[in-house]
């Protein structure tokens, strides 16, 4: 039989979003953190830039909403930002309070004592950080918080299959009741029941072969919200990171863009800088502009890789700025304080997701969705550096004070049925999931990627329509799996990112076609798609 546990609140997700949910919430409430693997695995861990506020007396709220609008290009709400931006440097106090060591500079008088560098479209130094290992520093602190705290309930290595909604079994009034969750280790499928949900999954750039994002971010939590009738929006604004590290041990380690922001050069691979040619702020351009040159000068020159060089500062400062890439560089034979760095572009954020409203409520009552997987408004078509950790901080708190506010009005769920897994047999024919993992992963990148046409979407549409349908019926045949699930959830994603893509007809922030190549005034609002099963809120 299998198990049903009840609590007020379900989180599914453990990065900077999910814990902040969970140790925003009052500790009387009891709460449970789903996580696809261990608790600290996902993009919040790998973060290594920092996260953005206005901290420094020479800088101003109206300067950071300015910057985020204007990399936003034009679809950015800007209430939300505004929202995101004033609720900065509180977000920043918080994570001290709760024990984040935060990278000191004694000088910085103006900026508290914090040290702060500056990313591309920022115009200010307001990125604070934990030298280059920010997210490692925010992840493990709140995880010690969370796993001190007795009212948060742990099921770690936990995937969760889908939402449970009240309009799928008939139960009314309408809202979300919990999620079925397979247990890794044990195969059980268990029903997790709460007043209250929030998908914390992450985004989705696993969608592409090539990605800095570990390997958790299969865009569930957007898949699972889609499926239970919520709009989600914009999801033809995938962000493209500039500089992962080129090399065949390390394709997902990341080259922050601080170090271009601390006077990192691009060079072609005859020594060249090229930057310049694309745009006037060169290597301080949006990370979108940096992508397409590199892709560009890549497609042109037939190049492998191109490369990023700080070897002209001081060896102890780039030492002292940047100890991981230093360290991790080193192991695999580069030494970045002599010589060049290898860097290729890669799918790095997905800017889109599950439609919120200012208070991180999705169109299902009961339903949040908190950071990466949320479309809050604050990234139009392109988010800024260092913009999004600061958006599940946020957006976690302002959850957190509508759960509470509502808590007393709702009444436990009622009972539903377990998971149904009698009509499913053994597998015969696991290769499909890994064939097809592959396959979506690459056809996205060759026509869904940085540089995009009507006839290379047109291409994608008809492989995932395929996929989709190959996947339903094994989905429906055999018993889930993690790998299964994940298929599932990236081959609805990816339909999400073709039908997003083939509405924009334009060029704009991070979706560029040669086929409409100019940005259009007319087009100026965001992409939303809604579900067949969507009903809009009463509430
Ligand atoms: C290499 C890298 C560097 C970055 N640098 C910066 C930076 O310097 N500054 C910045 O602001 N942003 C940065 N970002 C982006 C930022 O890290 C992410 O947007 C942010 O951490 C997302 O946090 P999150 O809590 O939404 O998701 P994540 O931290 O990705 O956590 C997702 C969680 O959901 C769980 N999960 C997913 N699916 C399921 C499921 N079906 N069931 C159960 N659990 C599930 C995962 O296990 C994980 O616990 C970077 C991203 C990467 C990859």
């Amino acid at each position: 039989m299998s198990q049903t546990h009840r609590f007020d609140v379900l989180i599914l997700g453990s990065g900077a979003a999910g814990l902040a949910l969970a140790l925003r919430l009052p500790e009387f409430v009891s709460i449970a953190v789903v996580s696809k693997r261990e608790l600290s695995e996902g993009s919040t861990y790998y973060a290594q830039g920092g996260i953005s506020a206005v901290l420094d007396a020479n800088d101003s709220m109206d300067s950071h909403v300015e910057d985020t609008l204007e990399a936003g290009a034009g679809l950015c709400d800007p209430e939300r930002v505004k929202l995101v931006v004033e609720h900065g440097p509180a977000s920043i106090r918080w994570l001290f309070d709760q024990g984040v060591e935060f990278t000191r500079d004694a000088k910085a008088i103006d900026a508290g004592g914090y040290h702060l560098t500056r990313e591309g479209g920022h115009t200010h130094r307001r990125v604070v950080h934990a030298a280059d290992a920010t997210g490692k520093a925010v992840e493990t602190t709140l995880e010690e918080r969370v796993r001190s705290r007795p009212n948060i309930h742990l099921f770690e290595r936990h995937i969760a299959v889908d939402l449970i909604s009240g309009r799928k079994l008939d139960i009314e009034p309408d809202r979300c009741l919990g999620a079925y969750v397979l247990d890794r280790q044990g195969g059980e499928v268990k029903t997790l029941l709460a007043r209250f949900v929030a998908v914390a999954t992450g985004g989705a750039s696993k969608v592409y072969l090539y990605t800095s994002n570990p390997d958790v971010s299969t865009g569930d939590g957007i898949a699972m919200a889609w499926r239970a009738g919520c709009r989600v929006a914009n999801m033809e604004f995938m962000q493209f990171h500039p500089t992962c590290l080129y090399h065949p041990q390390a394709r997902t380690f990341l080259i922050t863009e601080a170090l271009r922001g601390e006077g990192g050069r691009l060079l072609l691979p005859n020594g060249e800088p090229f930057m310049p040619r694309f745009d006037e702020r060169a290597e301080l351009a949006p990370r979108d502009i940096v992508a397409r040159a590199i892709d560009y000068e890549m497609k042109r020159l037939g190049a492998e890789c191109l490369y990023l060089d700080i070897s002209h500062r001081p060896a102890d400062f780039v030492v002292e700025h940047f100890p991981t890439i230093h360290a991790r560089c080193l192991e695999l034979g580069i030494d970045i304080t002599r010589e060049p760095i290898p860097v290729v572009p890669a799918a790095h954020y997905t800017c889109g997701g599950v439609v919120t409203d200012e208070m991180a409520r999705t169109d299902l009552p009961g339903l949040y969705a908190i950071g990466e997987v949320a479309y809050t408004g604050l990234h139009g078509a392109n988010r800024m550096a260092s913009n999004s950790l600061l958006e599940c901080l946020v957006f976690a708190t302002q959850a957190a004070a509508d759960i509470q506010a509502r808590l007393p009005g709702v009444p436990p769920p009622p009972d539903v049925p377990p998971w149904d897994a009698s009509r499913v047999q053994e597998p015969d024919e696991a290769v499909v999931v890994s064939h097809n993992w592959e396959e979506l992963r690459r056809f996205m990148w060759d026509y869904v990627g940085i540089v995009r046409t009507n006839k290379r979407l047109q291409r994608a549409r008809r492989r995932v329509d395929l996929l989709r349908h190959e996947i339903i019926e094994y989905y429906g045949n055999f018993p889930v799996s993690n790998d299964l699930l994940e298929l599932r959830n990236l081959v609805d994603v990816a339909d999400l990112i073709v039908q997003s893509a083939q509405r924009r007809c334009e060029s704009r922030g991070l979706h560029y076609t040669l086929d409409f190549p100019l940005r259009d005034p007319s087009q100026r609002q965001p992409t939303i798609l809604i579900p067949d099963s969507y009903r809009p809120r009463l509430d």
